[in-house]
C-alpha cells in the first residue's frame, strides 16, 4: 500500500467511525454490529502504526466515544473513566498476559475475569455510604448527571450497608469511605427489553436494536417518572476515585467482597484465578453458562487482581495529551457474535407511516442464535451501498442481541457474474411517487400523502392500542375495510354502517354491529390518545400527553404558536417544529376538521384544582423531605394544577428541595430558578 492509499483509508476509516460513534453514543442507535465496527477501529490502528506520519491528529483510535447530550448538567469524574481494549483472539490475550509478565517481573500473576455486561457506563459517588451522584462515562473525562433516573432502578440501595463484621477481617471495614466512586453497568434483561420493544412497535415509533441502545436510550431520557416505567438494573465491579485512599481492599477480588457486603448488586459470577492457562478455562466457562443469564454477556473482563500491580503497569495514554485511555492491567475478551452465511434471493421496501422507506433483504431461511432467520434489515440506500450488497450475493446475517438481524457483510469470495449492483428505487415502489431524501437524514421517503401504503398504516395507528384503542379494529380488518374501498380515510372509520359491513363477512351480523359500536365508543377517548392517533412526527405518547395538558382541544393545538409549544417542558425546538408542520398543511387540517364533524369529541384530561396554585407551573424534585414522600409531593403539585419534571432547565418554575438535595440544586441556584422547602411549598399550594 502507498502512502497516498494508507492516506485515503485512513480518511475514510476516520470519518466512518466517527459517524457510527454519533450513532451509538449519542443516538443510541446504531448501524452496525460491535464486531464490524471493532474490525474497523482495528484496521484504523494497524494503518496508523505502519504509517505513523500520518496518525497525527484528531482520530478515533485516540480517544473513547462521548455520550454527553443536551438536557444534562455536565460533572468531572474524580479519576478518569476508561474503556477496554478488545481482543476476539486467543493469541491476543495471551500477549496481554505476556505483557505483564515482563512489566511486573513474574509469570504468577492472579487475576480476575468477570462477565461483560453488555450495558451502559455509569459511576456512582457514595459519600459516607449515601449515594449522592451517578454520572455517565460522557468522554471519559466528564459524564452527564444522571442521578434522578439511576436512582429510579429497583435494587439499588441509595445507602451502603453497614458491615455486620468486627473489623479484624483486612479486606472489609467497617467504615465507609468519605468519598468512593463505584463504577458499573446499567443494562436491560432481554424480556423487558422485548416488552419495551412491544410497546413501541405497537406505538408506530422506531424499534431499539437491542437490550444495550435501550438502556443508552432510557438513561438519558429527561423525565424520570418515564425512565421509573422501565426496569432498568445496574451491576457494579469497578473502583473510581477513593478517599481516603484504598480504604481497606487492595485487589479487584476483596473490592468484588466488599461491594458485595455493602448491599451493592454484583456480577453474579466471576473467577479468581492464577496463571493465564486458568483465565482461558474460566472464560471457557463462562462462555458455556452466558446463555443462560437472563441479559446480554458479550465477554470476560480480564483484570490483573493486585491493585499494586495495577498501578505499576498503569495506563496506556495518549502521546502529548496526557490523558489516560485504557488501562494496561485489563483487557475485554468478547466471544464472537452469532452470525450464519445465506443467500439474498431478493431485496423487498418496507413503506412506513410517514413514508420512509426500508429495505429489506429477503433471505434462504437460515438457522441463526436458535430461530430461522428469512429476513434481515438493510438499514437504507447508504447502508446497501456502501457494503455493495446485491441479489444473489451470499453474505453474513448476524444476531447479536437485536431482534431484527442484520446483514453485515457480503462474502466476496463467493459472488458470481450474474449478480448486478443494487439500484435504489427512485419511486415509491407502492404507489410509484419520486422518492424525496428525509431531511437532514439518510431515509428515501415516499411524499404522496395519498399513498396507499402510508393511509394503511396511519389507518393502523389511528385504531391502534397505543392511540384509540378501537375494539376489533386491527390490522387485518383494516385491510379488509381498505381493499373493500369501504374506507380511505381515518373519518371514513367514523362513517361506517352496520349494512356497509355485512356483505363482507357471512353471518356477520354480529361482528359488524360491534365493529360499529366498538368505533363510535371511541369519540370520546383521551384526548391524548387523538393526539397521538393523528401520527404527527416526532410525537410519541409521552408527548401527545404533554400536548393533551397543555391545550386541552384539537383546536387551540391546532391554532398554537411555536413559542407556545417549545415552552413545554421536555419539548425540543424539533418536536415543537414537527406539530406547526404538521398542522400547517391544509390536508391534515381538514382531516381534524372531518373527524370533529363525524362525532369526535375528544375528552380533555381532569381538569386540575380550578385556580390551583400551580397552574402551569413545572416544579422538580430532589432530595428528601422532611415529613412528605416522593408521591405525596408529585400528587400536592399535580393536584394544584402543576407538572414535576426530572430535569432543572430555564423553563422550571420551583425546585421543591429537600435534604440531601444533590445537583439538581446546585443547577437552579445557577439558573436562578426559586427554590422552596416543604414549609414554603405548603405555604404556596395553600395547606398550610
Ligand atoms: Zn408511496
Amino acid at each position: 500500500m502507498t502512502t497516498a492509499q494508507a492516506q485515503a483509508r485512513i480518511e475514510q476509516l476516520r470519518a466512518e467511525l466517527v459517524r457510527h460513534d454519533e450513532r451509538y453514543y449519542r443516538e443510541a442507535r446504531p448501524e452496525i454490529g460491535d464486531f464490524e465496527y471493532d474490525a474497523l477501529k482495528k484496521e484504523l490502528a494497524e494503518l496508523e502504526t505502519k504509517f505513523p506520519e500520518l496518525a497525527a491528529g484528531e482520530t478515533p483510535t485516540q480517544r473513547v466515544g462521548d455520550d454527553r447530550s443536551e438536557g444534562f448538567v455536565r460533572v468531572k469524574h474524580r479519576m478518569a473513566m476508561t474503556t477496554l481494549d478488545n481482543t476476539y483472539d486467543e493469541t491476543e490475550l495471551r500477549e496481554f498476559h505476556a505483557r505483564l509478565v515482563k512489566a511486573i517481573g513474574s509469570d504468577d500473576l492472579a487475576y480476575t475475569v468477570e462477565p461483560k455486561i453488555d450495558g451502559v457506563a455509569v459511576s456512582l459517588t457514595y459519600e459516607n455510604g449515601k449515594l449522592m451522584r451517578a454520572v455517565t462515562r460522557g468522554d471519559g473525562e466528564e459524564g452527564d448527571d444522571v442521578t434522578a433516573n439511576v436512582k429510579t432502578i429497583r435494587g439499588l440501595p441509595h445507602a451502603l450497608k453497614a458491615d455486620e463484621k468486627s473489623g479484624d477481617d483486612l479486606f472489609v471495614t467497617a467504615a465507609f469511605p468519605e468519598v468512593i466512586e463505584i463504577r458499573g453497568e446499567i443494562f436491560l434483561r432481554d424480556a423487558e427489553f422485548t416488552r419495551i420493544n412491544q410497546i413501541q412497535e405497537e406505538a408506530g415509533e422506531a424499534l431499539y436494536a437491542n437490550p444495550r441502545n435501550l438502556a443508552a436510550g432510557t438513561i438519558k431520557q429527561l423525565d424520570s417518572k418515564l425512565v421509573a416505567t422501565r426496569r432498568l438494573e445496574i451491576v457494579l465491579y469497578g473502583l473510581g476515585a477513593c478517599k481516603p485512599i484504598q480504604a481497606g481492599f487492595d485487589s479487584q477480588s476483596s473490592f468484588q467482597a466488599q461491594l458485595r457486603a455493602w448491599g451493592l448488586p454484583v456480577v453474579e459470577k466471576f473467577w479468581a484465578v492464577r496463571g493465564i492457562d486458568a483465565v482461558w478455562a474460566s472464560i471457557g466457562e463462562l462462555d458455556a453458562m452466558r446463555r443462560g443469564f437472563a441479559y446480554a454477556t458479550d465477554g470476560a473482563v480480564v483484570k490483573l487482581d493486585q491493585f499494586l500491580q495495577q498501578a505499576v503497569v498503569g495506563y496506556r495514554g495518549a502521546g502529548q495529551a496526557a490523558r489516560k485511555l485504557s488501562p494496561r492491567w485489563a483487557c475485554a475478551y468478547k466471544f464472537a457474535p452469532d452470525r450464519a452465511e445465506t443467500r439474498i434471493n431478493a431485496i423487498s421496501l418496507q413503506v412506513g407511516r410517514t413514508g420512509a422507506v426500508t429495505p429489506v433483504a429477503e433471505l434462504e431461511p437460515v438457522l441463526l442464535a436458535g430461530t430461522t432467520v428469512k429476513r434481515a434489515t438493510l438499514h437504507n440506500a447508504d447502508e446497501i451501498a456502501r457494503k455493495d450488497v446485491r441479489v444473489g450475493d451470499f453474505v453474513l446475517v448476524e444476531k447479536a442481541g437485536e431482534i431484527i438481524p442484520a446483514v453485515i457483510e457480503v462474502v466476496m469470495a463467493k459472488r458470481t457474474p450474474e449478480c448486478v449492483a443494487y439500484v435504489f428505487p427512485t419511486e415509491c415502489p407502492v404507489c410509484e411517487t419520486p422518492l424525496v431524501r428525509e431531511e437532514g437524514g439518510v431515509k428515501w421517503m415516499c411524499p404522496n400523502v395519498a399513498c396507499p401504503e402510508k393511509v394503511r398504516r396511519k389507518i393502523e395507528h389511528f385504531a391502534s392500542k397505543a392511540s384509540l384503542d378501537i375494539d376489533g379494529l386491527g390490522e387485518e380488518v383494516v385491510d379488509l375495510l381498505l381493499t373493500k374501498g369501504l374506507i380511505k380515510t381515518i373519518p371514513d372509520l367514523f362513517r361506517l354502517k352496520v349494512e356497509d359491513l355485512l356483505p363482507l363477512k357471512k353471518s356477520g351480523e354480529v361482528w359488524a354491529t360491534n365493529l360499529v359500536n366498538g368505533i363510535a365508543a371511541r369519540r370520546t377517548a383521551d384526548l391524548w390518545r387523538v393526539i397521538h392517533g393523528l401520527g404527527i412526527p416526532q410525537v410519541g405518547a409521552a408527548s401527545a400527553k404533554d400536548l393533551a395538558r397543555r391545550f386541552r382541544s384539537l383546536d387551540a393545538l391546532a391554532t398554537a404558536g411555536l413559542n407556545e409549544l417549545v415552552q413545554i417542558e421536555g419539548f425540543g425546538e424539533k418536536t415543537a417544529e414537527a406539530v406547526r408542520k404538521w398542522f400547517g398543511e391544509e390536508t391534515n387540517r381538514a382531516m381534524v376538521a372531518e373527524l370533529q364533524v363525524a362525532g369526535l369529541a375528544p375528552t380533555p384530561p381532569a381538569e386540575a384544582a380550578a385556580g390551583g396554585a400551580l397552574v402551569g407551573k413545572t416544579v422538580v424534585l430532589t432530595g428528601t423531605l422532611p415529613t412528605l414522600s416522593r408521591e405525596q409531593a408529585t400528587e400536592k403539585i399535580e393536584t394544584a394544577g402543576g407538572k414535576v419534571s426530572g430535569s432543572v432547565s430555564r423553563k422550571t418554575h420551583y425546585v421543591l428541595a429537600g435534604e440531601e438535595a444533590g445537583s439538581k440544586l446546585e443547577k437552579a441556584k445557577s439558573l436562578g430558578v426559586p427554590v422552596l422547602d416543604e414549609a414554603e411549598f405548603l405555604k404556596l399550594i395553600g395547606e398550610n
